[in-house]
């Protein structure tokens, strides 16, 4: 199991650091009160907060001080002691618990605080340093599980920052989802001057942990994300290019990498973990096992996957949209796209009592392959021995649902094992790019919705889906944009699809 190494308090009032402790081993300690006063005169709330993992008990809140965000932060070599308030009001006036969490430059001076409110209700949280308080955000506890009141849940990945802009985050925080479930590519590793640019990156490839920090302060510098990370608690999991494009496990893209890998990959996990409103202490030794279970009520089962950290590398060189036989290598049984001990823990946690049992996903699973061809080495199919054991193991579970991201295209899809092709096993839920790829080759839909696990795709637009789930049905509404590439642009809805518990198919509504 890899949930929370952290302790939970039972005691609401009390509070306790989730990391940022002298020792990342040891369970959360006091905050001493010997920390020197704070030494800075800029506002160092310049990335501003966000809260994740909530579960029945407590929910994780987050921030990170940087008043030079763009440059290694701006902070000293020193701990800084941060307050944390929550409030039943926005201005503060019915504060309900605080506390105190040590921003420590060992991790980058992030705050990630386990909080424990005394309500189920909406929360209002922010912290202060010195003279400084932070922008607002609000977050709530997961419902028990007896709770079947219904939930939105908004789906988005891929937010490449030079593509476009954040026009999606703007829709979505008006929607007023109660959890936004992020499917991986928070950040793009690019240089500058990529060919079609809207906006600038702020370095070449970032390769070292300042490098990776960095880039996620401009990504979190966006006003529009920001405001996404305050509406509502976030889980969150990560794909390939929080590191490098299609890296698997220990194997860079390109074999002329390799030495510098593991490092690269210990400063990207590390940055990450900084960066994200997580329940889990910081990386040891480059690893961080980030796939977990998040229950909401009796509605949802969701464990998030890590398809990046354990896979064998991708067969056949990594090819993309090569329509020939797959070299033999894809089918060996003993390849893995989770690796075997994720691969058990997902068979030994799917069934529950909830009504809907949810896999968040990074890659593509429902089986697209043409014949002996495979499209995308890097997707499920590239996998499917692996696939097989990871839906065969889910029988015992109700009503599989799979939120992936991945492809910068919206689809819905419907899978099925190898040996039994023509049984829906469950639905999968495709969001599109929230800006990447702004640029796609509209051909590619007709070949997409001609495959017969393809139920329907849009390959033209950005946006993200919005999941509202009930007792008896589970409803996806795609919101896509105009154009990402131009601020401010319009969001409608493409089409809106649903699943009615107790049939593993899906419809157009
Ligand atoms: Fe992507
Ligand atoms: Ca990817």
């Amino acid at each position: 199991m890899v949930v929370a190494a952290c302790s939970s308090s039972d005691d609401t009032a009390t509070q306790t650091t989730v990391a940022g402790t002298s020792d990342d081993t040891t369970p959360p300690t006091e905050v001493p009160d010997t920390l020197p006063p704070v030494d800075f005169s800029t506002d160092p709330f310049t990335l501003g907060v966000a809260s994740g993992d909530p579960s029945t008990e407590s929910v994780i809140i987050w921030t990170r001080l940087a008043p030079d965000p763009l440059n290694g932060g701006g902070l000293s070599d020193t701990e800084y002691s941060v307050r944390w308030e929550l409030a039943r009001d926005a201005d503060f006036t019915d504060v309900m618990a605080e506390g105190d969490a040590i921003a420590s430059p060992r991790h980058g001076h992030s705050v990630h605080a386990e909080v424990s409110p005394p309500t189920n209700e909406t929360i209002y949280y922010r912290f202060r340093v010195g003279d400084f308080a932070s922008p607002v955000g609000i977050t709530r506890l997961a419902p028990d599980s007896s709770s079947i009141e219904p939930v939105r849940i908004a789906t988005a990945s891929c937010q490449n920052y030079t593509d476009g802009y954040y026009t999606a985050y703007d829709d979505m925080v008006k929607q007023s989802p109660d959890l936004i479930v992020f499917l991986g590519d928070y950040i793009y590793e690019g240089g500058m001057g990529e060919p079609g640019t809207v906006r600038e990156n702020n370095s070449e490839e970032p390769k070292d942990l300042v490098a990776y920090r960095n880039r996620y302060a401009l990504y979190k510098s966006d006003p529009l994300l920001q405001a996404a990370h305050a509406t509502c608690p976030w889980v969150v999991t990560w794909d390939d290019h929080e590191v490098e494009n299609n890296y698997a496990g220990f194997v860079p893209q390109d074999a002329a990498d390799a030495e510098g890998h593991a490092a690269r990959r210990a400063a990207a996990y590390q940055a990450w973990w900084e960066h994200m409103p997580v329940r889990m202490t910081a990386p040891i030794d480059g690893q961080l096992s980030i796939y977990r279970r998040i229950s909401w009520g009796g509605l949802v089962n969701m464990l998030v996957l890590d398809g990046r950290q354990y896979r064998d590398d991708q067969a056949c060189a990594d090819a993309v949209l090569k329509v020939e036989p797959a070299c033999p290598e894809a089918s060996l049984p003993e390849r893995s796209m989770l690796g075997s001990e994720q691969e058990q823990w997902v068979a030994n946690n799917i069934a529950s009592d909830a009504v809907w049992s949810v896999l968040a996903n990074q890659t593509v699973m429902s089986d697209i392959r043409l014949g002996d061809a495979i499209l995308n080495y890097d997707q499920w199919d590239g996998y499917s021995p692996s696939r097989d054991r990871v839906l065969e193991s889910t029988t015992a579970a109700e009503n599989l649902i799979v939120l992936t991201g991945d492809i910068h295209l919206a689809g819905v899809g419907q899978l099925t094992t190898s040996s039994d092709p023509s049984t829906s096993r469950g639905v999968e839920f495709v969001t599109t790019s929230i800006t990447s790829d702004a640029n796609i080759d509209a051909s590619l839909e007709a070949l997409l919705v001609s495959l017969p696990n393809i139920i329907d795709a849009e390959v033209s637009h950005r946006g993200y889906t919005l999941h509202t789930v009930t007792a008896t049905d589970w409803t996806a509404q795609y919101r896509i944009v105009d154009d990402a590439r131009v601020d401010g642009s319009a969001v409608s809805t493409w089409k809106t699809f649903a699943v009615t518990a107790g049939t593993p198919t899906v419809t157009a509504v």
